[in-house]
């Protein structure tokens, strides 16, 4: 008898992302067309592919910055595809915990300040004792009251990393973050923020045209693989 037989309700495995026959372009230039996609919760899946291929896009759509305009969408066993811009947004701020190539920090204010600035918008409390923890597992508690702009790239990445996953959401999308370190930076970073994730059982989706972090995520997909859209003039990889 399979495993698939034998499982009960508790062992069912939850999905965080499932994608159906999606399609997405700009103007009349078509992007994505995914027949399927799923990723389970809590994996940590890496999405490759050369630049301009779409992936920046795939993680807009799942985030519910662009709306969907054809097939289905599920995120966190909600489906986006009906939602409007507001509805996006809100599901956005209660779900998704995004990080930036750019990391989008404000260098004047300082690494509390801009590790708290999401809740200032969304009027929301932030847990001290659990924001200093976060902090001292970052290994930032030395700089929180510095501007981030007197900070080093991993050091501002690490408060990326803290304003992300501060309002603990389900999911992480992270868009080439670690492109600005150099190799034993980019480790120890995804090393760090994977173990934050697994103890809240957060999903990630990491996307990224460099496969030389590869090994260090539970499954990795190639964006030419799933998307039957073919770019021309694409660096290989
Ligand atoms: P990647 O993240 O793989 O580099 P993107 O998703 O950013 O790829 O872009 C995929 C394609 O869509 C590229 O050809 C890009 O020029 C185009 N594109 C991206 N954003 C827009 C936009 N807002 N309007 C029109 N074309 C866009």
């Amino acid at each position: 008898m399979s495993r698939a037989e034998h499982s009960t309700e508790n062992e069912k495995v939850e999905n965080a992302i499932v994608i159906n026959n999606l399609k997405f372009s700009y103007q009349n230039t078509e992007i994505l067309n995914i027949p399927s996609l799923k990723i389970n919760k809590g994996e940590i899946v890496f999405l490759y592919g050369p630049s301009g291929t779409g992936k920046s896009t795939l993680l807009e759509l799942v985030a519910g910055v662009l709306k969907n305009q054809f097939g289905s969408l599920s995120v966190c066993g909600e489906s986006l595809d009906q939602k409007s811009l507001m509805e996006l947004d809100r599901f956005r701020a209660e779900n998704i915990g995004y990080i930036f190539q750019s990391f989008n920090l404000i260098p004047y204010l300082s690494v509390l300040e801009n590790i708290e600035l999401p809740f200032l918008f969304n009027k929301k409390y932030v847990d001290r004792t659990e924001l200093m923890e976060l902090i001292k597992n970052l290994g930032l508690t030395a700089y929180i009251n510095r501007p981030v702009g007197q900070l080093s790239v991993g050091q501002q990445q690490r408060v990326a990393v803290a304003r992300a996953l501060i309002k603990k959401p389900k999911i992480i999308l992270a868009d080439e973050p670690t492109s600005a370190l150099d190799y034993n930076h980019r480790e120890n970073f995804l090393k760090i923020l994977f173990n934050l994730c697994r103890v809240h059982e957060t999903t990630v989706l990491f996307v990224s045209h460099d496969l030389t972090m590869e090994k260090l995520f539970d499954r990795s997909i190639s964006l030419t693989d799933i998307n039957q859209i073919r770019f021309e003039n694409t660096e290989s990889l």
